[in-house]
Order: C-alpha cells, then sequence, then structure tokens
C-alpha cells in the first residue's frame, strides 16, 4: 500500500533501494560482528545529498519534505541495513534551523549538507534524570564569552563519528525555576577542539550503536554557539519531537517489512512433515497478523507526515505512528523469528540481528510508556500520569 505518493516520492524509493543493494546482508552482518561503523555507506549516502533531505536548498541541502526523508529511512531498513546509524546526520540540525541565527546557520547547514561535518551527536539522557529530561544537572555556566560545561550524559550515540554534539544543559538551578521545562539551553559543541575535555566511554549494548557514557570536565564553548534564547532550550528539543517521532515510525515500518518478506519466504520454502511449514496456518497466520499490523502503522505514519509537510499539528498522528509502527515491527520480529527455527539464531541469517535492532525502536529516542502518556494526556485529556 501506498499513501497517493508522488512520482517524485516513488523515485526517491528507487533510488535509495538501488543504493541499498550496493550494501547487501553481508555488509550489515561484518560490520554488526566487528562493532564496526558502517562509514562507506553514510559516506555514500552523504554525497549523494540524501542525509541533507532536510536541509533547504539555501543551505546547499535538497530541501525536501518529512514525507521524503522518511521514504529514505525506511528503505535503508527495508532493505536489511540500519538507519539509525546515521538518521542523526538528516534531523539533529532540526534545532539548529528552526532556532539558530543566521550566522550559525551559514556557518553549519552548508557543511553538514554535504557531509564535511557530521553532527550526529545529540547529548540530552542523563542518568540520574532518564526521560524526565527537565531534571538534568550538566551545568553550562557563563564565563566572559563563553559557558563552560561540566557534568555526565549516558547512552549520547556517534559521538566518536561526529565533529559537533548538540547538546542540552542546565543554565539555571533547578530549585530556582517556577517552570521547570525552563532554565535549559541547547548549544552546539565543538567535539574535536574539546576531545580532551570530554571523556568518551563507550558502552557494551544487545546492538551495535556506537553508544557512550560522557564524562564533561569544563568544556568550552563560545557564546556564539548558544542556540536561540538561554533557558528555552527545552522547547526547542521538543519542537523537533515530531519529525523525529514520523523518521523512527518509517524506520519501524522498513524493518517491519523486511521481517514480513523474509518470514513469507522462508515458510514457503522449508520444507517440513513434507509440505511447506507456511501451509500451517500456526505459522502463517502470525505473519499475516504482523503484515496487517505494519501496514495500518504505515498509514499512520503518512498521515503524520503529510499533516507535518503541511505545517498542521500532528502530534497525536506522529506519536500514534511511533507507537504502531514500533510496536508492529517488534511483532513481525518475532513472527519472523519464530518461523525461522532455530535458523533465526544463526548470524547468517540476519534475523537475530534485526531482531536486536528493531527492539531498540520501542524504547530510544523515547519510550513507547511515554509516547502512550502523550496520548492518554494531550489527546484524551486524562490527567498528567509522570
Ligand atoms: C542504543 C541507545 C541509544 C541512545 N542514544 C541516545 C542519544 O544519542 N542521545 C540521548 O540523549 N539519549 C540516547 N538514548 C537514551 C534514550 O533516549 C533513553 O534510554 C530513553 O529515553 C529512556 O530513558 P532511560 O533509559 O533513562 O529510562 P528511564 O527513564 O529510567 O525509564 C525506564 C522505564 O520506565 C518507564 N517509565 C519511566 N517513567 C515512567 C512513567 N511516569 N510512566 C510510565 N513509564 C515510565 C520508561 O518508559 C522505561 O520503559 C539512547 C538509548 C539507547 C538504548
Amino acid at each position: 500500500m501506498d499513501f497517493n505518493l508522488t512520482q517524485e516520492q516513488q523515485q526517491i524509493r528507487e533510488e535509495i533501494r538501488k543504493v541499498c543493494k550496493e550494501f547487501p546482508d553481508a555488509y550489515w552482518r561484518a560490520i554488526d560482528g566487528k562493532k564496526d561503523y558502517p562509514e562507506a555507506f553514510v559516506r555514500k549516502l552523504s554525497d549523494l545529498g540524501w542525509l541533507a533531505a532536510l536541509i533547504p536548498e539555501e543551505y546547499g541541502g535538497t530541501g525536501l519534505g518529512i514525507t521524503e526523508a522518511s521514504i529514505i529511512l525506511e528503505e535503508i531498513n527495508h532493505s536489511g541495513g540500519v538507519a539509525t546509524a546515521c538518521h542523526a546526520q538528516m534531523y539533529t540540525m532540526g534545532t539548529l534551523l528552526r532556532h539558530g541565527n543566521d550566522e550559525q546557520k551559514k556557518r553549519y547547514l552548508p557543511k553538514i549538507a554535504t557531509g564535511e561535518l557530521r553532527l550526529q551527536a545529540f547529548g540530552v539522557t542523563e542518568p540520574d534524570a532518564g526521560s524526565e529530561s527537565t531534571r538534568i544537572q550538566t551545568a553550562a555556566i557563563r564565563k566572559g564569552d563563553r559557558y563552560i560545561v561540566n557534568g555526565q550524559k549516558i547512552f549520547i550515540s556517534r559521538v566518536l563519528q561526529s565533529d559537533l554534539m548538540l547538546l542540552l544543559a542546565r543554565t539555571t538551578p533547578y530549585n530556582e525555576l517556577k517552570d521547570k521545562t525552563r532554565g535549559l539551553s541547547v548549544f552546539i559543541v565543538d567535539l574535536k577542539t574539546n576531545k580532551s575535555k570530554i571523556d568518551v566511554k563507550p558502552l557494551d549494548l544487545m546492538i551495535n550503536h556506537h553508544t557512550n557514557a560522557l564524562f564533561l570536565d569544563n568544556v568550552e564553548v563560545p557564546v556564539e554557539n548558544l542556540i536561540g534564547e538561554e533557558g528555552m532550550g527545552f522547547r526547542y528539543i521538543i519542537d523537533g519531537w515530531n519529525a523525529e517521532r514520523i523518521l523512527v515510525a518509517a524506520e519501524a515500518v522498513g524493518d517491519g517489512r523486511w521481517f514480513v518478506e523474509r518470514a513469507a519466504k522462508y515458510a514457503s520454502e522449508r520444507n517440513v512433515f513434507g509440505r511447506p511449514i507456511g501451509a500451517n496456518q500456526g505459522v502463517q497466520f502470525p505473519i499475516a497478523k504482523a503484515y496487517a499490523n505494519i501496514e495500518a502503522a504505515d498509514l499512520v505514519r503518512y498521515q503524520a507526515a503529510t499533516k507535518f509537510d503541511r505545517k498542521e499539528k500532528c502530534g497525536a498522528e506522529a506519536n500514534l505512528a511511533k507507537y504502531l509502527a514500533s510496536e508492529a515491527a517488534w511483532e513481525a520480529a518475532n513472527a519472523c523469528l519464530t518461523t525461522h527455527g532455530g535458523y533465526g539464531f544463526a548470524t547468517e541469517y540476519d534475523v537475530e540481528r534485526k531482531f536486536r535492532e528493531t527492539r531498540l525502536l520501542t524504547i530510544a529516542p523515547v519510550s513507547n510508556n511515554l509516547v502512550l502518556a502523550y496520548l492518554g494526556q494531550h489527546v484524551l485529556g486524562m490527567p498528567k500520569s509522570y
């Protein structure tokens, strides 16, 4: 099913499929096995301009909408790859684009568009704050023409693969605030000039995600790298949530399609008890059910993306899409693994790798519990639950 895609959108899908064919299962399997970074893949996408989809043409990007950007990420996952390796290069700059000043945009966006500068790191989460981002403690204190930043972050991805990091830090102590969503600010941190001041400790995780704990020790950020107004950072971050949720939903749809296609193929080819295992409803129906849920989630994803591109309110649709697609992908992952029996655990089938990768989408960048809390409170009008 496709949601009345334009010819240009269909063409983008075909172009991405072509690029992804150059990076088959074996490429991703080897990267995963060695916990490498898919440098060649990310370089190729950058060189072709696909990661600059959301950067306006005046800054050297391709000026596409969220619908097109979501198709790009969907097809990466649909091909067997993992878009989380590069999706941040596409959308982290959104905060700069929406809230940065002209000088900042001219300084950074053209180089982000070409990939000369990588802005793939986004430092929000802290060990003692977790999902409650307004509780972060990393402090940025202004001293003359710079801010001095000290603190600790956890689960910050692709710091070692980035030149720049978008950082959320506290500029007013929590107990001095009336409105607890104020007092946080967003900065562009130059990771290269601050190399000796940021201790990056890679985390050993279930998936190959290049994620780290960070210890910031007198990191220096020039005042001209403050984005927007001091104290408004949390609001600026929230402004990017709908885009992120729509893009993650599309990645989940891509994963879901990969699982369903692999499962249906294997179920049709694998013979046990003298017939294809897919001839048994116990095998066939979970795959068909996962397919139904993926297709339904996809419609909501396009609904959200269309509203976003029309600049209409889309918080409800973006959250619904993220929730439905990530849960449907996880359902499809389980159906696919079960269908493959013991072979589902063999790395050469790629099912176990994709199974691990897609599970993340129910937890990060935002846990589905908090997505449900949004729906409960903001869409259904129930009391705040957190
Ligand atoms: C691989 C990976 C990459 C990541 N990359 C980044 C990154 O680049 N930058 C970054 O800033 N962060 C990143 N994160 C962090 C991620 O955004 C957080 O892990 C996530 O938001 C949840 O925070 P937490 O882990 O502290 O869980 P907690 O906040 O401790 O929550 C634990 C569980 O309790 C649930 N919970 C908590 N409060 C409530 C409530 N009131 N009601 C219902 N349920 C609740 C949560 O939903 C969750 O399921 C990454 C995480 C992972 C695993």
